[in-house]
């Protein structure tokens, strides 16, 4: 088992105390997905406009006791986003930020890309997206149909498609696109591009869960993007497109199971706080809630040491992906059981646990994918961790 060290459990510390102070703002963000804009005087979410930036781009990390986090690593990140989700997942993913478009500068960009990326997201609190799904084209990314295709060999690229369920699309004021130069795998590119460019428009996407999110829909018509603004432009085909993304999903599953922990732990901790007797049989479900919670937890601190150890290592992040939207939407269905037939009508706090969990299964890929993954890198001979 992978036990915190007293630096990481320093993270934890700090992280629990700040998104305990957002909490009691979860309903209301569900209400009004605008609200995160508003909290960010909140330090944990504040604190993530200028986290996970590598340390050679950020001179100033959050630090803790002597201690200092980029929360660059998988383990730091999952440690940190437990406690962000047993706040309030919807708000954590509403943070400004590059969470998913910087791992993949990094992966991808050159240094005067991730200078300017960087600068602007350090320069205010900045929203960043990273358009990547189609409505038709969901978890089959590589079927990709938004092109990037210019007329001459040395003029601009024209963008043009339509990308959905996006976070961050309406406030995003920058991120990456993908879309595709040809056919084929290799044909797969990602840009940088700002909100602001002509012909970029996004609209939000009305959601169940994970409201305060505000997923939205972007249409690019047209869009003009200079060279330089091409990712991986330095990179053979092959290193670049798909190569990028799928480092960026190794690092950012385990990060979504450690959101189905902290979110299933909140549902479990609600129980126990608000159900004052229970019953010997209850007593015993709590407990079988607490230690499936606590199994999935260790999984995912595996995965994310052994994607921390080579970034190409995700069997393990696609097994904690998967335990983890499963535990998620199991565990917040059982907690709703503990209060009769009305609960989701007195528990509110609850009941929007429950609709959250629904959307943690669509991050970073499905089920089936995920299964998919792991038994294509089974039948390889990879069994990392
Ligand atoms: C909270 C949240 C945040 C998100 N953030 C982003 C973001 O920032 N950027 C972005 O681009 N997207 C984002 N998404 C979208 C997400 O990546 C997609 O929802 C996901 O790719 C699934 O696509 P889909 O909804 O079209 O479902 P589908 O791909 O249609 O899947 C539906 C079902 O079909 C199954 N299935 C699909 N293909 C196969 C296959 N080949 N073999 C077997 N089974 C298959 C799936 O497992 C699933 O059960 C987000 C989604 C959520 C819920």
């Amino acid at each position: 088992m992978i036990e915190l060290d007293r630096r990481h459990r320093l993270l934890q510390g700090q992280a629990r105390e700040w998104w305990a102070e957002v909490r009691p703002h979860a309903l209301e963000v569900d209400r009004d997905p605008t609200t995160p804009t508003r909290l960010l005087h909140h330090a944990g979410l504040g604190c993530l406009g200028t986290l996970q930036i590598p340390p050679e781009y950020n001179p100033d990390p959050l630090e803790i006791s002597g201690h200092r986090f980029h929360l660059m690593t998988a383990l730091e990140r999952i440690v940190y986003y437990e406690e962000a989700a047993w706040g309030d997942l919807a708000t954590a993913l509403a943070a400004p930020g590059a969470p998913m478009t910087g791992v993949l500068v990094d992966a991808l960009g050159d240094r005067e890309q991730k200078e300017w990326f960087y600068g602007r997201v350090l320069a205010e609190p900045t929203w960043t997206f990273f358009a990547l799904t189609e409505s038709e084209r969901g978890s089959d990314a590589a079927g990709m149909t938004t092109t990037l295709t210019r007329d001459d060999q040395d003029g601009p690229w024209r963008l043009n498609g339509a990308k959905r369920y996006v976070g961050n699309a309406v406030r995003g004021q920058l991120g990456v696109v993908f879309a595709r130069t040809r056919s084929g795998p290799l044909g797969v590119n990602t840009v940088l591009l700002e909100a602001d460019a002509l012909g970029f428009t996004a609209e939000p996407v009305a959601t169940l869960g994970l409201r305060g999110a505000q997923l939205g829909a972007i249409t690019l018509e047209s869009v003009e993007i200079a060279p330089e603004r091409v990712l991986g432009r330095h990179l053979s085909p092959t290193r670049r497109g798909m190569a990028g993304w799928l480092r960026t999903f190794n690092l950012l599953r385990p990060v979504v199971a450690s959101m189905s922990v902290g979110l299933a732990r909140a549902a479990h901790e609600y129980v126990r706080d608000h159900r004052a007797r229970l019953t010997r049989a209850e007593h015993d479900r709590l407990d079988a809630m607490a230690r499936r919670i606590e199994a999935v937890r260790r999984l995912t601190r595996r995965a994310a040491a052994a994607v921390d150890a080579d970034v190409s290592a995700g069997e393990l992040a696609c097994m904690a992906k998967l335990r983890g939207a499963r535990l998620v939407e199991n565990v917040t269905l059982r907690a709703l059981d503990f209060f009769g037939p009305g609960a989701r009508f007195e528990h509110p706090f609850l009941e929007k646990l429950a609709r959250d969990a629904r959307g943690v299964e669509y991050m970073e890929g499905t089920e089936n994918i995920q299964r998919l993954s792991v038994f294509n890198g089974l039948g390889e001979g990879r069994a990392h961790g």
